[in-house]
């Protein structure tokens, strides 16, 4: 089957699911496509994006009075975006909002903690604990949003193997997806996916076990069902992925 054909026979699938009565996402995991894709599709069929949706719902949340880090996690949208569709709305973001909202936000390595009291006229600074287990170390907020990496343990020392590279990136997505906050948490730490072996704690451990990130490949757990350790994790193409995914039954799967 050419791409083309796949894309035709994606749509009309998606056309059956979304009449049955499946969300977009359980739609997404059903024809293994990913979110863009399905933007893609949804919008060569007419029908609203998942953008589209979003922005709608976030206009009405904002509309309600609810709080950008509400609307952020709500949608899984970045805060960013929250203050975008905030301003597009008419609504100002001031800066004192800014910096409360940055609290629980992560900024590569540093996730922000808390908000140091502003000195009049001085920059604000604040609390942030780093992957490499720093706790607390203090930084200007403005300097981590345009791009500190992390509190100074990654100065001077050599790129390969650490923050920012495929394979570090692959291990910080990875802890994110097992967190109990994530957004999609029902389909990891709800379901007990989390990280099973703590030496993978630390990224030196994980590098060691799996090697660097192959081009192309992602992180995949063998057995859908079980966790992240070394046993159970591969590198595999998408396709692969896909493929042990569509084959695990879910009760997600099926329409309300
Ligand atoms: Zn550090």
């Amino acid at each position: 089957m050419t791409g083309k054909e796949k894309a035709q026979r994606n749509k009309e699938e998606l056309v059956k699911l979304l009449d049955e009565g499946y969300s977009t996402k359980e739609a997404c995991k059903k024809l293994g496509v990913s979110r863009k894709t399905m933007d893609g599709y949804k919008r060569d069929l007419g029908l609203p994006t998942e953008t589209a949706d979003k922005k709608q719902k976030a206009f009405q949340l904002l509309s309600e009075g609810k709080t950008y880090q509400l609307v952020s996690e709500e949608l899984s949208i970045s805060i960013t975006t929250a203050w975008k569709y905030a301003n597009e709305l008419g609504k100002s973001v001031s800066k004192t909002q800014k910096a409360k909202d940055s609290v629980g936000q992560r900024y590569k390595m540093l996730v922000c903690t808390s908000l140091v009291e502003r000195d009049a006229g001085k920059k604000q600074r604040a609390l942030f604990d780093c992957d490499c287990g720093t706790k607390n170390h203090e930084a200007s907020l403005s300097s981590v949003k345009s791009g500190q990496k992390s509190c100074g343990c990654m100065k001077g020392k050599p790129k390969h193997g650490l923050s920012g590279t495929k394979t570090y990136n692959c291990w910080n997505k990875m802890r994110e997806r097992t967190k109990p906050g994530f957004y999609n948490a029902k389909d990891y730490f709800e379901r007990g996916i989390v990280i099973e072996d703590s030496r993978w704690d630390d990224y030196l451990n994980f590098l060691k076990d799996m090697g660097e990130r192959p081009k192309g490949l992602t992180l995949e757990r063998i057995n859908n069902d079980k966790g992240y350790y070394k046993e159970n994790c591969k590198w595999a193409t998408r396709k692969e992925q896909q493929a042990n995914r569509r084959c695990s039954k879910r009760p997600s799967n099926k329409p309300k």
